[in-house]
Order: C-alpha cells, then sequence, then structure tokens
C-alpha cells in the first residue's frame, strides 16, 4: 500500500436464514433442489392482492441473535415495520422488496462498528444469459449486516469476512458463505484529497469482497492522482474478469421511494422475547477458546486451531470425555484431532462433517495407541483409511482386517534384528565406535523389515542386546 492513499471499506453483508417456508407464506426454501419456479404463490410473486402471513418467527429470532452476538442494542417496545423498497429488476416481480427497518443498532465485531441488522426478503433468480428468470428463491428470508466504514485494508474486510462466517457457523439457522452476497462500498483519499464513494453490488464470496477491494483501490487511486474524479456511482463485479464495471449514478433512499407495507403488522420485540432468544444462544468462538484453555490447559495456538471448526472442537470435547478428562489424553486428543485428523482430512479437501466419522471412531483410534496395540505410525495409517472409507470401518477392524497390529513376538523381532545387522555393517561399525545415531538406522531398518510394525521399545533392546556380540 502506497503512504499517500488511504481507504476505508464499509459491506452490507446478506446471507440466508435456513427457514424451511418463506418469510410470507408456506412455499418451501429449497429452491435449488426443485425445478424453476415451482415454489412459489401469489404472495412470493407479489401478486397484487395477494395477503402476505405474518413474518416468520424463526427469521425474526435469528435476526435477534445476529445482532446481539454482533453487540448491538436491540430496538425494544417499538414499530418494527417491514417497508416496500422499490426498483425495477426481472428478479422482482412485485416492483418492490420487503425490508424491515433495524432489529438492532450499534453494534462491534472485531473493533468493526455494526451499524444495524435488519431482515429482508431474498428476490428471485435472474439469469441475463439465457434470459430466464427463476422465482423459487423469492421471499426466502435474510439477514443484512450493515458495517461502518472502519476496515482501512482488503485484507482487514476479507478476515472480518472470515470471521463473521465463522460466527454464523456457531449461531447455526444460517446458511453462511455459500449464499452470502456483500455490497461493498469504498473511498479513496489520496494526499488529503478525498473521493467519492463507490457501490459495488452483490459480490458473492469473501475471496470476490477481497479482489474488488484490490482492483478498486488502485483505480481510485490512479484517478485521483492524475487529478480525476471518482463518481459517486453503484458499480458491478465481473468475476470472470476480475474487476469492477460502472452499472448507474449511485441511488439515493428517494430512488428506492421506501414505505411502509400496509399489509404486514409491524413487530414488536419487548423484553421477554429477547430473554428467550438470549437462552438459545451459543457460546461465541471467542469464549469458547477461553474456556478450552481454562477447562483443559490447552495452549492458546492449539486452542485456536481447534475452535476455528466449530466440528473439530466438538468432536475434540467429546473425544477429551469418552477418554476421560486427565492431562496425557487431552494431549492425545490435541495431537490427533488438531493435527492428524486435520492434516487428512486437508488432503482429501473435505471437512469433518463430510468424514462421516464420529468421536467413538478417534476414541478407539487413540485407545489402541494408548494400549500400545499399535505404534504412532499405524495410528497416522489407520486414521487415513478411515477417511478414505468415510467412517464405515471401525480403527479395531481397520488393523484387523490388513494385520497391522504391533508384532511384539520376540522371535520375530529378533530374526528382523539380525537381519537388520547382517545387511548393514558399515552402520554396525560405526555404533561399536561410538556413533548413537547408527543405532537409529539400524531401527529404521528393522522397522522397514516389519512394515512399521514391531514395537520400538523390544527392538532396541534386541539390538544392542545382538550388538554386544561383536565388540
Ligand atoms: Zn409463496
Ligand atoms: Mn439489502
Amino acid at each position: 500500500m502506497d503512504e499517500n492513499v488511504s481507504m476505508k471499506c464499509g459491506l452490507e453483508i446478506h446471507v440466508q436464514v435456513d427457514t424451511k417456508s418463506k418469510l410470507f407464506c408456506r412455499c418451501p426454501t429449497n429452491y435449488n433442489e426443485v425445478p424453476p419456479n415451482t415454489n412459489i404463490c401469489p404472495v412470493c410473486i407479489g401478486h397484487p392482492g395477494a395477503r402476505p402471513m405474518p413474518p416468520n418467527k424463526k427469521a425474526i429470532d435469528i435476526a435477534v441473535m445476529v445482532a446481539k452476538m454482533l453487540g448491538c442494542e436491540i430496538v425494544l417496545n417499538k414499530d418494527i415495520y417491514f417497508q416496500r423498497k422499490h426498483y425495477r429488476y426481472p428478479d422482482l416481480p412485485g416492483g418492490y422488496q420487503r425490508t424491515t427497518v433495524p432489529v438492532g443498532v450499534n453494534g462491534n465485531f472485531l473493533d468493526v462498528g455494526i451499524t444495524e441488522v435488519h431482515l429482508e426478503e431474498d428476490p428471485g433468480q435472474y439469469k441475463p444469459d439465457l434470459g430466464v428468470v427463476d422465482y423459487n428463491r423469492s421471499g426466502t428470508p435474510l439477514i443484512e449486516i450493515v458495517t461502518e466504514p472502519d476496515m482501512k485494508t482488503p485484507e482487514e474486510a476479507r478476515e472480518f469476512l472470515k470471521q463473521l462466517m465463522r460466527l454464523f457457523k456457531y449461531i447455526g439457522h444460517l446458511r453462511g458463505e455459500g449464499t452470502m452476497r456483500a455490497d461493498v462500498n469504498i473511498s479513496v483519499n489520496y494526499k488529503g484529497i478525498q473521493g467519492n464513494r463507490v457501490e459495488v453490488k452483490n459480490v458473492n464470496s469473501i475471496k470476490g469482497v477481497y479482489k474488488v477491494l484490490k482492483y478498486e483501490y488502485i483505480r481510485q487511486k490512479n484517478i485521483l492522482r492524475r487529478g480525476g474524479e471518482i463518481k459517486r456511482e453503484t458499480r458491478a463485479y465481473m468475476e470472470s474478469q476480475m474487476i469492477t464495471k460502472a452499472m448507474r449514478s449511485k441511488e439515493t433512499a428517494d430512488d428506492y421511494r421506501y414505505i411502509p407495507d400496509p399489509d404486514i403488522q409491524p413487530i414488536v420485540l419487548d423484553s421477554n422475547w429477547v430473554e428467550e432468544v438470549e437462552s438459545k444462544m451459543p457460546e461465541t468462538p471467542m469464549e469458547k477458546e477461553k474456556r478450552f484453555m481454562e477447562e483443559y490447559g490447552i495452549k492458546e495456538g492449539d486452542a485456536k486451531v481447534l475452535v476455528s471448526d466449530l466440528a473439530l472442537a466438538e468432536v475434540f470435547e467429546k473425544v477429551v470425555h469418552e477418554l476421560g478428562v486427565d492431562e496425557k489424553n487431552i494431549n492425545l486428543a490435541v495431537t490427533w484431532i488438531r493435527n492428524e485428523l486435520r492434516r487428512v482430512l486437508a488432503y482429501n479437501k473435505i471437512d469433518f462433517f463430510e468424514s462421516n466419522l464420529k468421536s467413538e471412531h478417534l476414541t478407539e483410534l487413540i485407545k489402541l495407541i494408548i494400549d500400545n496395540t499399535i505404534s504412532q505410525k499405524i495410528g497416522k495409517r489407520v486414521i487415513e483409511i478411515m477417511v478414505e472409507n468415510r467412517g464405515k470401518k471401525t480403527p479395531k477392524e481397520i488393523i484387523e482386517e490388513l494385520g497391522l497390529t504391533v508384532i511384539t513376538n520376540d522371535d520375530v523381532l529378533i530374526n528382523a534384528c539380525e537381519e537388520a545387522i547382517k545387511n548393514n555393517p558399515k552402520a554396525v561399525e560405526d555404533y561399536l565406535n561410538g556413533n548413537k545415531v547408527a543405532l537409529n538406522f539400524l531401527m529404521g531398518q528393522v522397522m522397514k523389515l516389519t512394515r512399521g510394525r514391531a514395537e520400538p521399545k523390544k527392538v532396541v533392546e534386541i539390538l544392542k542386546e545382538k550388538l554386544k556380540d561383536y565388540s
């Protein structure tokens, strides 16, 4: 970044609530799973005279919960009415979108001010390239979060969104990054000259927001540097070319001709309602991190990694309790979940949920290692197979099937040690001359001969014993 230039970024983030039915009618919200224009009725496609049902209670509850978790003050004992926001686009058959006034205001998340949180309905889907409109999505509840222009770099905005999506996972009932759409507001200051604010509409991924900010930063800076003026306008993000393009000069609130929707009773939140929502509120990721460090005595780094993925955090706790809460078991659970399981999931490009593993799989695996039925090395192999099989087999079944148990039989180990000694006279000589590393080499050879199944302690004993004969 150039020291003569600074930028300010604010976001308007939309995410769907996973209610079964839409905001004002009983049509289902599984718009992606059914043929176009089948999940629709006169209410959600805006037929004149169609009477909306009272707004979906779950959608309101989740809006309140999101506002609460973002540190907002909830708007209490006041009409929270739906407004009609008018604009013309093929995805909006009624000519207006129904959107509430704020449910919560004045929040703060990661040092970014939260201006407001409100509830609204999703429009349909217009595909200009195909000339097709599908109204299945129309009327699905959305939560919108409006931030203050407090983010100063593309990296900061990206981190904010990542943390916000993680918070959504913790809250549940939200469809998260897959349905996220953000409007990105950005203005640039060049050597004290403040450019106008530009809005980039409908960016549908975190990566997209990051690219948009990078691009706009340079575009606006270059215009200001040449003495030009930044137009106050709305732009579109061209994902394939990774650029933004002017759409229209910016609408003002007047252009939308907001009016309260006369067909919908306003929502009035009281303290009982908010308390009921609070009683269902989950632990935040930050709270969980802190609790993991206090309750299990694990390091901050380990807590951060485990908590970064709610599913892993939950399985970690289950495994610890299944093994019995003590320091040794906790350390093993950290090693096998934080390190090994994550490694294997990343290799298979799946998340924990997709692996079909349950805490019992991991607990059993760790027990087999504790009682020395298998070595650590074999344990790594077993966890790989478990994930590849998507949890169809237990660790015990895998090691029995593949004959992976530790070899403790003396005769087999003695034979392997003798062979390793016979085949590696140089290492034997080194060892006899006082080179301790040579013993590790011989040990490695025995492991190779036994395909990693020899019990290490016994191998060392036997090797030392046998090597005495050579001195
Ligand atoms: Zn409907
Ligand atoms: Mn909106």
